[in-house]
């Protein structure tokens, strides 16, 4: 009996070092499978940036998505009860499952841009024995300045939403700080309200669900708010910059991109 032959697929997550892996590993699987699961609720610079990857790599970009629920179905089963760091059922509903319905039952590696920078993180790791995990950037010991240097040689350069906002996913992330939710409303103010429309205040039990810590979308918003907002975040940075040693040109370019831990390694890499 014949064994399937083993998939090579690369889950683009729309961010700097997912996209990095995908131009370093074009020319050496060139049977590499591309997909990026599509939550239907990325921000437009999202798709833009996919789009120009999909021109670079000359290949198709998968948009793998969860056919049977979009993010709205899957909460109103939950009542309104909005995903969190502690409850992140949209990355099971609507990026594990599609990309584990895409592969079936088909022997598969599954590429993980994980850096050798930030080895001891921890990827997404299918709990299906038929996908396997590999992590050429820890293997090859590419770091965070060889994927900007990767981006930047490629001609793609970083996702435009880089230059307000750190990290790839849904414009309504739970993982955004409030300057980046400051930095939606003035962008994306459309798809600002829209993520304000999902939260809720439930009169029964005083329970309020929001996105963001013990406040509102609607008390962000306010002016004199997003004044404070700023101020702080300058405060912030003049704080960093001090204590900043530029030693490269590159850091120039990595400066604005935050890699905290804080993160979803689906969604975010
Ligand atoms: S980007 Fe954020 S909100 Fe979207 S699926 Fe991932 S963790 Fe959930």
């Amino acid at each position: 009996m014949n064994e399937k032959p083993t998939r090579h697929i690369l889950s683009l997550s729309g961010g700097k070092d997912s996209t990095a892996l995908a131009v370093y590993m074009r020319d050496k699987v060139p049977e590499m499978e591309y997909v990026f699961c599509d939550t239907g609720e990325e921000l437009p610079e999202t798709y833009e940036y996919l789009d120009k990857v999909e021109a670079y790599l000359g290949r198709e970009i998968r948009r793998l998505k969860n056919n049977r629920e979009g993010f709205a179905d899957l909460l109103a089963a939950r009542k309104g009860f909005l995903p969190s760091p502690a409850a992140r059922w949209c990355t099971q509903y609507l990026k594990i499952v599609p990309f584990e319905q895409y592969v079936g039952d088909d022997p598969a590696i599954s590429y993980i841009a994980i850096r050798a920078d930030e080895a001891h993180r921890k990827g997404y790791l299918s709990t299906k024995a038929n996908i396997r995990a590999r992590y050429p950037f820890i293997e090859d010991g590419i770091t965070k300045s060889d994927v900007t240097r990767l981006l930047y040689d490629s001609g793609l350069g970083m996702p435009s939403y880089y230059e307000w906002r750190s990290r790839s996913g849904c414009y309504f992330c739970f993982f955004q700080q409030r300057n980046e939710w400051v930095g939606l409303l003035e962008r994306h103010p459309d798809l600002f309200w829209k993520a304000a429309a999902y939260e809720k205040f439930d009169s029964t039990t005083g329970q309020r669900y929001t996105w963001v810590p013990r406040e509102s979308l609607e008390e962000l918003a306010k002016p004199e708010r997003v004044r404070q907002i700023q101020a702080d975040l300058d405060k912030r940075e003049a704080t960093r910059q001090g204590a900043k040693v530029r030693n490269t040109l590159l850091d120039l370019f990595t400066e604005d991109v935050s890699d905290s831990e804080e993160g979803c390694l689906i969604c975010h890499l």
